[in-house]
């Protein structure tokens, strides 16, 4: 390797590359002090940081994060059609009053329209229809899988029955 195209990042001593630095032109030699792994560490850090959440925050309601945002959002749904389409499923169900949030089948919370404190999760996005009834804190729990939800418990379909004559 080209000694020359050698440098140290002063934030892990490092010796890297150049390739291995962010180009930044106010530097001496066109490169970043820091490693490209340090610098994004560091963003991680500060993004997961109440500080950086609030920045992002904000950031997301100006002109440019909202487009940034939709931006975000169609290359999401590109990679996970079915998740956008099972949302949008649970969307029309519960526009159409179909499917009712009645309570957290985890812990009992009720749902409580102002709060708006539960959410319909899906075990499976291939199953839009199959969606459980969950509050907040479960379903976290859900998520990082210290509860395992069962199928019987899913939520019904409140489906109004058309009277015949
Ligand atoms: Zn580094
Ligand atoms: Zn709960
Ligand atoms: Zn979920």
């Amino acid at each position: 390797m080209d000694q020359s195209k050698l440098k140290i990042c002063v934030h892990c001593k490092d010796i890297k590359s150049l390739e291995g630095f962010y180009r930044d032109r106010k530097s001496a030699d066109g490169r970043a002090s820091w490693c490209k792994w340090c610098v994004r560490a560091n963003e991680r850090a500060y993004r997961r940081s109440p500080r950086g959440k609030k920045t992002r925050r904000e950031f997301l309601k100006t002109p440019v994060g909202q487009r940034c945002r939709r931006r975000a959002g169609r290359v999401y749904g590109a990679r996970y059609p079915e998740k956008i389409s099972a949302h949008r499923v649970v969307r029309a169900l519960l526009e159409a009053g179909v499917l009712i949030h009645e309570k957290c089948i985890v812990c009992g919370k009720v749902h409580n329209e102002e709060k708006n404190n539960l959410i319909f999760h899906h075990s499976d996005y291939f199953e839009p229809m199959c969606v459980f009834d969950l509050c907040n804190a479960c379903h976290q729990k859900v998520h990082n899988e210290s509860i395992k939800l069962s199928r019987d418990k899913r939520a019904v379909l409140h489906m109004k029955v058309q009277k015949s004559n």
